[in-house]
């Protein structure tokens, strides 16, 4: 039987009712003990690494992740992480990002319902990421409702449905049918051309973070004066969440943010583009709103979900 650690750090999975609302009570251990149908899929050891609302889970706990992960590489064949959903596509990003030439798989997942309640989903998610790290693909993903997600792509989109996380702009990586896994045709036919970060021989923990970075939502009306604030108050990295396929308002605009966006490029600030629709990411040399923006300097985060891009921009950030 394969070994699993499971590394607990709270959310609603493991939340008891107490007289402010949901909080974290249950430990791994209790989780385990809770689906025993998991004893089947494989051996199981716990780490009690947290117990918090993932809204409370900041950088330094995706550092503390990770290394719980090294710490552990040789003794297990994979990991689940048991998190919060809230936050959960943030820290799978960062440890897609993190874990540099990882060799096995290392899987979060949560639940909508805490697994103290009637009818929770957390049964069958941990039976999707006990499964899933058995299996041999290296690499961290998300299991929620039967699927799995590579840890980049996924996205948070209904707070009370089951089907909770979607993929976006990379295809699902499998589907639990009958107690196993199937891999997706679309996701091999993906890999074919996007390789995973994993090609070097040791497991490497990108662990410096900086966390100067914000992410500002362009709406009809808004402020150059609100952009300058921000690099004013220290922001290294911007993540602008643009219109459509990319575009930010200039010379034809009484909005023109043009100017704010030279200085803030002139203090050093990356500014890096994604977009307010959800599907098929910016295309920023469509429009011309778009190709003028690029001559200004800013960067087009192409498919890139605005997890994937806080996540990497924070640990380049870090690195430079
Ligand atoms: N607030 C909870 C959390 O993110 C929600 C959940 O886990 O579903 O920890």
């Amino acid at each position: 039987m394969k070994k699993i650690l499971l590394i607990a750090t709270g959310g609603t999975i493991a939340s008891v009712e107490t007289e402010d609302g949901m909080m974290p009570g249950l430990d791994g251990k209790a989780l385990i003990e809770r689906v025993p149908a998991l004893k089947e899929i494989c051996e199981i050891d716990t780490l009690e690494l947290m117990q918090l609302d993932s809204t409370n889970i900041q950088p330094e706990h995706w550092a503390k992740m990770a290394h719980a992960v090294e710490d552990n590489y040789d003794k297990y064949d994979g990991f689940v992480i048991s998190h919060g959903t809230d936050t959960m596509a943030y820290t799978a990003s960062a440890l897609h990002y993190m874990l540099e030439n990882l060799k096995k798989p290392v899987i979060l997942t949560g639940s909508q319902l805490s697994l103290t309640e009637e009818g929770s989903d957390a049964p069958d998610n941990l039976i999707t990421a006990f499964t899933a790290a058995t299996n041999d693909r290296p690499g961290v993903y998300l299991a929620f409702y039967g699927r799995l997600i590579q840890g980049n792509a996924a996205k948070k989109l209904h707070t009370e449905q089951f089907y909770a996380f979607k993929s976006i702009n990379v295809p699902e990586v499998a589907v639990l049918k009958n107690g196993k896994l199937e891999y997706t045709a679309e996701y091999e036919k993906y890999l074919k051309v996007n390789s995973l970060p994993s090609s070097g021989d040791k497991l490497k923990v990108r662990d410096k973070i900086d966390t100067r970075v914000a992410v500002v939502d362009l709406v009809p009306g808004y402020k150059q004066e609100y952009l300058r604030a921000i690099v004013d108050a220290g922001c290294r990295g911007i993540v602008l969440n643009v219109f459509g396929s990319g575009g930010i308002p200039g010379e034809n605009s009484p909005g023109n943010l043009l100017p704010a966006i030279d200085y803030a490029i002139s203090k050093g600030v990356k500014i890096i583009c994604a977009s307010q629709c959800i599907n098929d990411g910016v295309i920023m040399d469509r429009y011309e709103v778009g190709v003028t923006a690029l001559k200004h300097g800013v960067i087009s985060g192409g498919l890139l979900t605005v997890e994937a891009m806080v996540a990497k921009m924070m640990l380049e950030l870090g690195e430079a």
